[in-house]
């Protein structure tokens, strides 16, 4: 596959540094609230791209940290706690607010399609690696004590590294809107590797270390967790756009140093999602997560098509009106491939190649996941027999995770249900087609017909009791589940 790499700046051939096999590392979740589906796109791409890589045959092994301590509200650390400042917001403990949001993001994750990675690692499982890298710095001449604080000394590397997307001089802790200069670091980027001396008294998660009771700091957790599970060789490490400075950039340089050799080979960075007033953030307008588009009735699939339909180098507008179209485009494609009929035929194995071979080609193309979808509909226009078109569609959505034919499925089983049902004397229902629900229904229309509304009302209410909400039309009646 060809891969652009943000450190190279270039596209590249996808290489590794064990021949067929992948070493792979994703910044993970800081667990103190809901993800926003900004955040989601940029799982949802990396999870394209895990298994577009399987798909072409390479053996992966992915890793993903938890970030459940470290992460100041500020990314020039500075500020509180993002964790200890969740756990304010809801009065639990720092534990509590990381199990229920780590749930959460799971939970979220499975209705978006995205597979959990093959390693996922809390940040406070690992101290004892953070202090032995930390340890390691000092002992290399890489790192300082100051006022309490464990510093990275980026004047010691051979350059520090920043990605393309930043100008360095923008980026002078000191000149930040808001940040306060920290007079303890001897260079602007320098950054701290563990604090013990935090501006905030209650710190809730403290350990002891060489440097005194305290805590990691944000960026040491990747390249703990990454070095501990993938090794000292990541073939690539994926993250959204944000996290380029300082996060990686601090990854990088602690990791190269501590190591003695070059670290990562490929960066992905899939860019941000926008609303029509800037970036999507927790703190400004609306907080769009998962459940919100559920609750609106869209279904989340929906998001994630929508997603795949543009570039993950691009940012991406997210308007209510951008996701009807997305909606609507899924629910048409399904209808499509619910019409396809496997009567038994024989799959055109031939046929089936060709396709496969233009879906790795074109979607090999730095992950052109909107030339992915648009082989789909190649696939419902080619000519071949419902079986070939129903394997090839089937082969693909391996990689584009939009569950088309189990989708499809549903909707056959559901129309079927939804065939109306004749109850005695000619009444007519529709619904599901759960016959104990039918019946009262049909109870309910006798009652109605016999004029005895009390009865007809009771019954109407008993089934309001089981979430059931019945309509009358000049056909019969209709109920759905509420
Ligand atoms: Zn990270």
């Amino acid at each position: 596959m060809y891969l652009y790499n943000s450190a190279t700046h270039k596209k590249e051939t996808f290489t590794t540094h064990t021949p067929g096999h992948v070493e792979m590392y994703t910044c993970g979740p800081t667990v103190y609230h809901y993800a926003h589906i900004g955040n989601l796109r940029s799982y949802i791409m990396e999870d394209v791209l895990e298994k577009f890589l399987r798909y072409e045959g390479w053996d992966v092994h992915r890793v993903m940290n938890i970030t459940d301590v470290g992460h100041l509200a500020s990314d020039a650390d500075t500020g509180e706690d993002k964790m200890l400042k969740g756990a304010k917001r809801e009065h639990k403990s720092v534990m509590e607010i990381a199990k229920f949001y780590t749930d959460a993001f799971f939970a979220d994750c499975e209705k978006l399609n995205i597979k959990t990675p093959d390693v996922v690692e809390p940040a406070t499982d690992c101290i004892g690696e953070y202090i032995k890298i930390v340890s390691g710095l000092i002992d290399k001449g890489y790192a300082y004590l100051a006022g309490g604080n464990v510093y990275f000394d980026t004047s010691k590397l051979g350059r520090y590294y920043i990605f393309n997307d930043h100008d360095e001089e923008d980026l002078a802790v000191g000149v930040r809107e808001g940040v306060e200069e920290d007079t303890n670091k001897r260079n602007k980027n320098d950054f701290v590797l563990w604090f013990t001396k935090s501006k905030f008294e209650d710190q809730a998660l403290k350990w002891d270390s060489p440097w005194g009771v305290g805590y990691p700091g944000w960026h040491i957790e990747c390249t703990g967790i990454s070095l501990k599970h993938n090794g000292e060789y990541l073939d690539i490490h994926c993250g959204g756009i944000d996290n380029a400075f300082p996060h990686h950039t601090n990854e990088i340089a602690q990791s190269e140093a501590y190591l003695g050799h070059p670290w990562c080979k490929q960066w992905f960075h899939v860019h941000h999602l926008n609303t029509n007033s800037g970036k999507m953030s927790k703190s400004k307008g609306e907080f769009l997560t998962v459940s919100l588009l559920e609750e609106k009735g869209y279904d989340p699939l929906a998001y994630r098509l929508f997603c795949l339909q543009s570039h993950y180098r691009k940012s991406l507008v997210f308007t209510w009106e951008n996701l009807d179209n997305a909606q609507g485009t899924y629910q048409k494609l399904i209808r499509r491939v619910a019409a396809l009929k496997d009567g038994g035929g024989a799959v055109d194995q031939e046929v089936v190649g060709q396709y496969k071979e233009k879906f790795i080609q074109q979607v090999g193309n730095d992950l052109n996941t909107s030339m992915g979808v648009t082989a789909l509909y190649d696939v419902l226009k080619a000519k071949a027999n419902d079986e070939t078109k129903l394997a090839i569609l089937r082969d693909f959505d391996q990689v584009l995770g939009l569950s088309l034919l189990e989708k499809a499925a549903a909707l056959r089983e559901k129309e079927a249900a939804q065939t109306a049902s004749t109850g005695e004397g000619g009444f007519t229902i529709t619904g599901e087609g759960d016959p104990a629900i039918d019946a009262l229904v049909l109870q309910r229309a006798q009652a109605k017909k016999a004029k005895n509304f009390a009865e007809a009302d009771r019954i109407r209410d008993e089934l309001k009791a089981q979430g059931i909400e019945v309509t009358d039309t000049k056909d019969g009646a209709v109920w759905k589940r509420i």
